[in-house]
This record gives structure tokens, C-alpha cells and sequence, in this order.
């Protein structure tokens, strides 16, 4: 097992005026047994991040280390990773066993090693009765534990998975969640782990690594990210609905953005700001309020004590003062 060291790491791809950069210098220093989630919109150069460190990208500048070992220069196989794919492409002819075992016996290892191996990895993923099966005979969440079984049986030293969870749907998807983090709290293998879901990012993470545009915006616990963004780009992409963004409303100053959470505004007969309330959502155990305050539309978020408001009538909102956030206008970053 080892850490990873990110240090600014580029990527450009094309050359003369077809250049495109599409990593802007990435810092991280990941540490031993960690499990990192690399989180951000489609085509902000997460894959791409994570293909360098399995060196099926070579880095345009900085430099990737894995334990003690500078990796620019290594082949993937030389780097002691194993990678698991969205697309988790199994051998449809071979076994569940042989799935598992392939990458083994191509290495020449002994049969009883490779046997002693694959049944340790199918009994942590619950894989043992299947062996015998062929990969149309499984699910969908089955098929994706037999990936995950084949990257296991290779001890890696690092663990690197890209949206392994997007085909499956969302009841697999929350399942299979909870098995990628007993399988973590078991191996310990240090993990970087790709995914557009924030949710995903939130309930996985030790560290979340927000990416936007090829740009690092944060690196940090899922409390951290969520308490205290970065900037506006991480208050609007993690938590849903999304940090509410104001620029016009009564108290707000010149040159700044307040941030406030839908959950953090409180509802009274008298407050900070008069709202007009556009639409109501109920969802079970909360709701969610649109309202308008002067120019600005708003989320509130409230809970069953509250009665659901009719459209149009006023609502008196409160901030919470500790729950304040304030960025640039500007640059968009954090105050
Ligand atoms: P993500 O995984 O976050 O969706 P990617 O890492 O796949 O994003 O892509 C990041 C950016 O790099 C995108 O703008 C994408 O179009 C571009 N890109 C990815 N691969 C290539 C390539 N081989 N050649 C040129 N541009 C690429
Ligand atoms: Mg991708």
C-alpha cells in the first residue's frame, strides 16, 4: 500500500494552435490507506487525472509519485495499481472464477496461490456461489463486484475506480456504496475514486477532490467542502439543492456574493428579508420552498412543523448568522 503525490500535474492534449490544456496544475498529497473521490462535472478532466496516475496518459508537466517512487516514466503494469471501469468489461466465455483469475495465471502465478486468492476476494464480496457462472448469468451490481473481485485478487498498491457505479441502478448504486466501503475498511488499499455525483463523493470520501475545468477548486473532508467551499463553483456543486447565491438582497454588499444553504434559513412571523413564495415541493420528511426575494429566487429548505405555504403568499426568512458565507464577486473564491 502507499500514498500518492500529485505534483503539478498538467495535461494537454494536441500540439501548435490544436493544443488544448485540460489540467491546470493539480496539488494533492494523498496519504496512505486513504480513499480520495475525485468529484466534478462531465468533461472537467476527472478520467484524464486518473488515467495519468495509471499511466495510460503520459503527464505533460509536474510529476506523480506512488509511495516513494516518481511513476512519469513507468508502464501501467510497472505502477501496481488496478483499475476498476464503469464498462467493466469481463470475458463473456470464462467463469466468474476464470474472470478473476486471468490476470493471475497470465502473470504465471501457482494455482493454489491464484485459488487461495480468488476465494478470499469472492467471500469479502459475496461472490462465492457464483463462481461457476458465466457473466450473462449475473446482474448488473453482480457483475460489477466480479470487476472489483479481479482488481482485488492483484493486491495492488492503489485502488484507482472511474464512475464504477453509474450503470447501476440507484437502489445497486447505494448497495454496492456501502460494499466499496467495507471492502476499504477491510484492505485498507489507498483508493482515488471518479465520480460525477456528488452524493456519491459525500457518503464515499475521506477527502473529496472538487474539479472544475481542468482546475483543483478544493481538496478536503466532506464536512470541510460542505461547511466552508472553496468558492461559489464548490457551494453550488456540493449539496442539493444548492447553496443559495445572492448578490441584490438586504444586507448584501458591493463587490461580494452571500451564501446561504436552503436548510440554514429560518422561517418566522418577522425576518431579515420578505420573501414571496413561487412553488412548493414536498419530499416525505422535508420540503422545499421557492421563493423570491426582490430580484433573487431562493431555495428554503423546512421540515413537516412547518405548514406548506400557498404561492404567492409572503414568507419572512432569516439567515442564520453562523451559517453565513461570503465570496468575491469577482474571482468567485471564498472571503
Ligand atoms: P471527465 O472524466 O471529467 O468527464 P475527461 O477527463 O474525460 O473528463 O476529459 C477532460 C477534457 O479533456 C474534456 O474537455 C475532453 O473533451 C478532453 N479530452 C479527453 N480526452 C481527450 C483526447 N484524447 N484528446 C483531446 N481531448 C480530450
Ligand atoms: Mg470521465
Amino acid at each position: 500500500m502507499a500514498s500518492i503525490s500529485l505534483r503539478n500535474v498538467v495535461k494537454k492534449y494536441g500540439k501548435g494552435k490544436n493544443e488544448l490544456q485540460v489540467i491546470h496544475g493539480v496539488n494533492a498529497e494523498i496519504d496512505d490507506h486513504e480513499f480520495i473521490v475525485i468529484v466534478g462535472p462531465s468533461g472537467c478532466g476527472k478520467s484524464t487525472l486518473l488515467r495519468m496516475v495509471a499511466g495510460l496518459e503520459e503527464i505533460s508537466g509536474g510529476e506523480i509519485a506512488i509511495g516513494n517512487r516518481v511513476v512519469n516514466d513507468l508502464e501501467p503494469a510497472e505502477r501496481d495499481i488496478a483499475m476498476v471501469f464503469q464498462n467493466y468489461a469481463l470475458y463473456p466465455h470464462m467463469s466468474v472464477f476464470e474472470n478473476m483469475a486471468y490476470g493471475l495465471k497470465i502473470k504465471k502465478t501457482p494455482l493454489d496461490e491464484i485459488k487461495a486468492r480468488v476465494d478470499k476476494a469472492a467471500k469479502i464480496l459475496e461472490l462465492g456461489h457464483l463462481l461457476e457462472r458465466k457473466p450473462r448469468q449475473l446482474s448488473g451490481g453482480q457483475r460489477q463486484r466480479v470487476a472489483m473481485g479481479r482488481a482485488i485478487v492483484r493486491q495492488p498498491q492503489v485502488f484507482l475506480f472511474d464512475e464504477p457505479l453509474s450503470n447501476l441502478d440507484a437502489k445497486l448504486r447505494a448497495q454496492t456504496r456501502l460494499e466499496i466501503q467495507k471492502l476499504h475498511r477491510e484492505l485498507g488499499i489507498t483508493s482515488l475514486f471518479v465520480t460525477h455525483d456528488q452524493v456519491e463523493a459525500m457518503t464515499l470520501a475521506q477527502r473529496v477532490i472538487v474539479m472544475n475545468a481542468g482546475v483543483m477548486e478544493q481538496f478536503g473532508t466532506p464536512e470541510e467542502v460542505y461547511a466552508r467551499p472553496a468558492s461559489t463553483f464548490v457551494a453550488s456543486f456540493i449539496g442539493s439543492p444548492p447553496m443559495n447565491l445572492l448578490k441584490t438582497v438586504p444586507g448584501s454588499r458591493e463587490g461580494a456574493i452571500l451564501g446561504i444553504r436552503p436548510e440554514h434559513l429560518n422561517i418566522g412571523s418577522t425576518g431579515t428579508w420578505e420573501a414571496v413564495v413561487e412553488t412548493t415541493e414536498l419530499l416525505g420528511a422535508e420540503k422545499l420552498i421557492y421563493v423570491r426575494v426582490g430580484g433573487e429566487q431562493l431555495i428554503v429548505r423546512s421540515d413537516e412543523s412547518v405548514a406548506v405555504p400557498q404561492p404567492g403568499s409572503t414568507l419572512y426568512l432569516t439567515p442564520r448568522a453562523d451559517r453565513v458565507h461570503w465570496f468575491d464577486a469577482a474571482s468567485g473564491k471564498r472571503i
